[in-house]
């Protein structure tokens, strides 16, 4: 058995498709999927936790996406409470920092709503699902407003102030960072999440952090509908095609798939102890 431990369910819109990407899930061996509750915005971050609350085998987010920050009003964080504490909704996320985009709500912003969301979380007692996305790659006009700003040190700066001290874990979602920002998530006690992008020839970095993370901290992931692996790059992503990125990582680490398939559903049942 194989989990999905991030895609957006609630992205496929048309009918009967989610039908068929959940009948194609099982038909690959993933028998588990995380559906992460971001919507297209606060408004509609509920729609991860109906699909789940109709499947006994799909679990649950909700969380304020960094690019929506500035919603991260009293209202739609009280939304987000009475989501949290529902039985099927085992995770607060995706939440973080993302200085990628020109369009993104100011640093102080995301912070703010960052912070907010953590600290909810931890009331809850439950793990955290961090986006991270740096300027690096940015374009010029994005670079130039988020400065010299570091989104990975200023993330992880958080938090080991507002998380690590209530020592409930988190995953950092579709890990992109290199070996250094591996070790620090690792030391803050983070599992790392291996998306499609592992698959990619340029990720150099990402595939050290993944050959040299712990066996019981790894995970994988699809982020579906986006980021599909090779040999499916470029087209529609879906829950089925993470087996490409865990055949990949097992090749990486030099385990049978099947071997990679257990230890990454070992620890996600250890990280979410009420999945079966
Ligand atoms: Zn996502």
């Amino acid at each position: 058995m194989l989990i999905d431990s991030h895609c957006h369910l609630d992205f496929y819109t048309e009918p009967n498709d989610l039908a068929t990407v959940l009948a194609n899930a099982k038909a690959a061996g993933v028998d588990r999927l995380l559906a992460i509750g971001i919507g297209d915005g606060p408004a509609t971050m509920h729609r991860a936790l109906d699909i789940a609350a109709a499947h006994p085998d799909i679990y649950a987010s909700a969380g304020i996406h960094p690019q929506e920050a500035q919603q991260a009003t009293p209202e739609n964080l009280a939304k987000l409470e009475v989501l949290i504490g529902h039985e099927k909704c085992i995770a607060l996320g995706e939440i973080g920092l993302d200085y990628y985009h020109l369009e993104n709500p100011d640093i102080s912003t995301q912070q703010a709503a960052f912070i907010a969301q953590m600290k909810i979380a931890t009331a809850a007692r439950k793990p955290i699902l961090i986006h991270c996305r740096t300027s690096e790659l940015a374009n010029p006009a994005a670079k130039e407003k988020y400065g010299a700003a570091n989104a990975e040190h200023d993330l992880l700066t958080l938090i080991a102030e507002h998380r690590t001290p209530h020592g409930i874990p988190g995953v950092m979602h579709c890990f992109s960072g290199d070996l250094a920002h591996a070790r620090r998530s690792l030391d803050l006690g983070f599992y790392l999440s291996f998306a499609g992008n592992l698959t990619y020839p340029r990720s150099t970095g990402i595939r050290d952090a993944a050959a040299f993370a712990p066996a019981d901290r790894i995970l994988v992931e699809t982020d579906a509908p986006f980021l599909a692996p090779v040999p499916h790059r470029g087209q529609r992503n879906e829950p089925a095609l993470v087996v490409h990125t865990a055949a990949f990582l097992a090749n990486l680490r030099g385990i049978t798939p099947e071997a990679l398939a257990t230890l990454t559903t070992t620890n996600f049942q250890r990280l979410f102890p009420t999945v079966a």
